[in-house]
């Protein structure tokens, strides 16, 4: 296969709630064909974009996992920046938002907060409210829930703990091709079964140092994720052609240091011995017949 590759992933954010400039706030893109998807849309999303010269209004949907901040703080800034004329935003149509339960009252809310800023520009800079209108999906359950132009997303539901619902994954399917994001999980078979033989598996991940291990809110927090161990055994049993960390849960405290990426990987090689990356902010993912893994200098 020659040419521009017309199925690739970027992680825009491979971060968690630390508001650190290394690892921004989940966020994923996804081209496909002439389909722009973004999955979640945590702090800095509309940066990233903007560092991939990709007009932040130029998203087709965005759909959400899960309703903790870290993945959402990012959306007011894609909503409203995409629709300013300048050439970063230049949205014309409404924004669709595409999430489990939960995805109207946010965007519903989001419109009451931000009403006075819509009135002023529409009024002030003349921009069409098509643009900030919000068109929003809902689901309740596993199945198709974005089908346009051969790219078809299929959301299946997860684990990240008892109170934190409802939470899903995602499996996007393009040209045979296919990519599956976990979302945020604990150790999930919906995970294996949606992502057997995916091109690309996208996974979070959680580890802490035995020692600190011990603390009881350590445990609360890894009880929420998959451990490098566990995710491991997604993989071996999933077996995608490539597998690569985002969402790095890596617990530390002051006298503990977080565990070490070198350590991330090793703890994961004790269940899994194909191919895997640690994401990174801006590594893209070209998906052909192999997925070539580029990194642009932030
Ligand atoms: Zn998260
Ligand atoms: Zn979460």
């Amino acid at each position: 296969m020659t040419g521009e590759c017309d199925f690739k992933v970027t992680l825009l954010g491979t971060g968690v709630p630390i508001p650190s400039p290394d690892r921004f706030g989940p966020a994923t893109l996804v081209e496909a064909g002439d389909q722009k998807l973004l999955i979640d849309a945590g702090r800095g999303a509309a940066i990233r974009l903007y560092q991939l010269d990709i007009p932040i209004g130029r998203i087709d949907a965005l759909l959400l996992t899960h309703y903790h901040s870290d993945h959402t703080s990012g959306i007011p800034d894609v909503w409203l920046t995409g629709w300013l004329q300048s050439h970063f935003g230049t949205r014309r149509t409404p924004f669709h938002v595409i999430g489990p339960v939960g995805a109207k009252t946010l965007m519903e809310n989001l419109e009451r907060a931000y009403a006075l800023d819509i009135k002023i520009r529409i009024e002030d800079e003349k921009l069409e409210p098509s643009g900030i209108a919000v068109s929003v999906d809902e689901f309740e359950r596993d199945g198709v829930v974005y089908e346009k132009n051969g790219v078809k997303v299929i959301a299946f539901e997860v684990n990240h703990g008892d109170v934190i619902k409802p939470a899903y994954g995602y499996r996007i399917e393009y040209g045979g091709r296919s990519v599956v994001i976990s979302g945020d999980t604990r150790f999930h078979p919906n995970v294996i079964e949606y992502g057997k033989g995916a091109d690309l598996l996208i996974h979070e991940v959680a580890a802490a140092r035995p020692e600190l291990m011990k603390e009881a809110f350590i445990q609360r927090i890894i009880g929420h994720h998959t451990t490098p161990q566990e995710a491991g055994r997604v993989f071996s049993q999933a077996k995608p052609k490539l597998a690569v960390y985002t969402h790095l849960v890596l617990l530390a405290s002051e006298g503990i240091p977080p565990v070490t990426l070198g350590e991330l990987i090793s703890e994961t090689r004790r269940t899994y011995d194909g191919p895997l990356e640690v994401g990174e902010d801006l590594m893209s993912l070209e998906i052909t017949d192999k997925v070539a893994i580029k990194r642009l200098a932030r």
